[in-house]
């Protein structure tokens, strides 16, 4: 790893405007002999995505050159590469660049654009690569390089809403990274997206999934209760779990099952269970029946996932019978089972391809 990056951003982590909230900056407007009011309109201004201090009319201008003269940047990211879907669907590979805006230097993550017919939706980045280890995954094959800020992934949001034009009404954080790896910085970022001076974003349209970390589970039904949580499962059994993900070994099969039961209970919510249907892996109807015994009779939902094959890893995706088969044993069983729709087939490069390949 390398540490003088981190350190370099750690560095930059207080500088970066994205990363307050309204408190936080009247303190610092305050510290710069402001009055604490101005800190409501700046945190306005950030949230429409501008890209520069002076873009704020309304802020004197004393006050935006003392917060330049601090080092303070707006730190959105910039589009390494884009690719465009005939659906629609945009992906992008976006660079952060630090304080000194060094285009050499930074970190790249990967955040798609989707619209659907309930509105579009943006799929963010948590961390840039990961270190779950899971084996189907190319975000994880590098390791972990660095965990996001708050701002960062705020910053997602707003160069998406730039680069397309679109509004943004849904938010998915499902790209690279594990969220409850990263837990402090993804509740920053639901909360400074939901406030309603800024983005103002309901918590219903956010979506946090996990590997299945049991703490991040249980501290997520206290804080966020109305925030959509899924768990990738992608197995019925703690064996077959264990030989496609690591993080199993540490968080065991039941031992989750118990956790996200527990979760529904609590919060009255639905929980999604992601499961890549990997071919000759997990698409048995076997499978599919001893799934559909761990789930049955709870606030359990199934999101079938036709596994998007990355190169150097060798696994197949699963033939389409094979899938819809295994919707059916669950559907005779009552377990509530969806197969999620493929957009953007034709720029292919599933989650974590587009860095690696940079
Ligand atoms: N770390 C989080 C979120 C990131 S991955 C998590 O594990 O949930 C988002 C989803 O994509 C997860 O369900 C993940 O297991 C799945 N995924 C990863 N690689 C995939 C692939 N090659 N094909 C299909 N789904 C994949």
């Amino acid at each position: 790893m390398d540490t003088r990056q981190v350190s370099q951003s750690k560095e930059s982590d207080n500088k970066n405007l994205l990363n307050y909230n309204i408190d936080e900056l009247a303190c610092l407007i305050e510290a710069l002999g402001e009055k604490r009011f101005r800190a409501k309109q700046i945190f306005g201004w950030l949230s429409k995505g501008i890209n520069s201090l002076d873009e704020m009319r309304n802020i004197p201008k004393a006050l935006r050159q003392s917060m330049a003269d601090e080092g303070l940047y707006i730190g959105l990211p910039f589009a390494e590469s884009i690719q465009t879907s005939k659906d629609g669907t945009v992906k992008c590979l976006f660079r952060f660049l630090l304080a000194d805006k060094d285009p050499d230097t930074g970190t790249e993550v990967e955040s798609v654009f989707m619209k659907y017919e309930y509105g579009n939706s943006i799929c963010i980045s948590s961390q840039a690569g990961c270190r779950m280890g899971c084996k189907f995954c190319a975000s994880t094959m590098d390791g972990l390089e660095r965990s996001l800020t708050g701002g960062e992934m705020l910053g997602e949001v707003l160069a998406m809403r730039n680069l397309t034009g679109e509004e943004i009404n849904h938010v998915v954080i499902m790209g690279m990274g594990e969220p409850f790896d990263n837990y402090e910085e993804v509740a920053r970022f639901i909360r400074l997206i939901h406030d309603p001076a800024g983005y103002d974003l309901s918590l219903r349209n956010i979506t946090v999934s996990t590997c299945g970390i049991i703490e991040g589970i249980e501290r997520f039904a206290e804080e966020f209760p109305q925030v959509n949580l899924a768990i990738s499962l992608h197995a019925p059994n703690q064996e077959l779990r264990e030989k496609t993900m690591p993080v199993a070994r540490k968080y065991r099969f039941d031992e989750l099952i118990n956790a996200a039961r527990a979760y529904t209970e609590k919060t009255g919510r639905r929980i999604t269970f992601e499961y890549a249907v990997i071919d000759g892996v997990n698409d048995s109807k076997e499978c599919a029946r001893e799934l559909a015994s761990k789930l049955k009779g709870w606030l359990a939902h199934v999101n079938l996932i036709p596994l998007n094959e990355v190169d150097g890893r060798e696994y197949k995706k699963a033939q389409h019978s094979n899938v819809k088969r295994f919707k059916e044993v669950l559907e005779k069983e009552g377990v509530a089972v969806t197969i999620r729709r493929t957009l953007g087939n034709d720029i292919d490069a599933a989650c974590g391809q587009l860095r690696r390949r940079g």
